[in-house]
């Protein structure tokens, strides 16, 4: 296609959205397979259901825009799963795998992100009011999955996985960890990676043992 309007870019962008989700479906359960916090399968689950929901809204806007959704190949999607894919073949530690995995679908998560914040604003600004609404649907639950993603790490994995080396006894001490603390809301899309270390170095009482799997 020649790119001589920003519709037609438009339709690009789309069209590389799409293979990134179909990848991404692939992707997923795979992902799921090599987690082993509760939590976290449970978020990729969720997510590969949110997924196909995405695949259809794009279906809906090809459909209205009268093009073929397929014929790009999304070499950016293609390039974090392959990442993510070198990760899940080491020989990691399951909490640091899990800390592994949060951290590869975040890169994924950001990824969407961008691609669909831009073609939302082109679907506003050539007026496709419905398509933009739709774009906008997924774009939210793009965001609510990588606030999900910080939560479940602050709240959990990282410390297992920073304590993975400390000592054995303390296995109770995982209560408040659960995902709908507020501790994970309040840093959620700040800096994770530091509070986390942080709150860690504080509290000797974090186990490694704080999830039942
Ligand atoms: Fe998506
Ligand atoms: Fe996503």
């Amino acid at each position: 296609m020649e790119l001589d309007t920003l519709q037609a870019l438009y339709v690009e962008g789309l069209r590389d959205l799409y293979s990134a989700e179909n990848q991404l479906m692939k992707a997923l359960p795979k992902m799921g397979k090599a987690a082993t916090s509760p939590e976290l399968q449970e978020a990729f689950e969720t997510h590969l259901a949110q997924t196909a929901q995405q695949i259809q809204r794009l279906d809906k806007i090809f459909a209205e825009l009268a093009e073929t959704p397929t014929g790009k190949h999304c070499k950016g999607m293609e390039g974090l799963i392959a990442e993510g894919e070198e990760l899940m073949q080491e020989d990691a530690d399951p909490d640091v795998m899990d800390a592994g995995l949060i951290a590869a679908a975040q890169h994924v998560e950001h990824y969407e992100m961008a691609g669909y914040g831009t073609c939302r604003t082109y679907a506003e600004l050539l007026g496709f009011d419905d398509q933009m609404e739709l774009l906008q649907q997924t774009l939210n639950e793009e965001e609510e999955t990588d606030q999900l993603l910080t939560e479940i790490a602050l709240t959990s994995v990282n410390l297992a996985a920073m304590t993975e080396e400390g000592d054995e006894d303390s296995e109770d001490v995982g209560e408040g960890s659960s995902p709908a603390s507020s501790a994970g809301r309040q840093t959620a899309g700040k800096t994770p990676a530091k509070k986390s270390a942080d709150s860690g170095r504080k509290s000797s009482a974090v186990s490694k043992k704080s999830r039942s799997k």
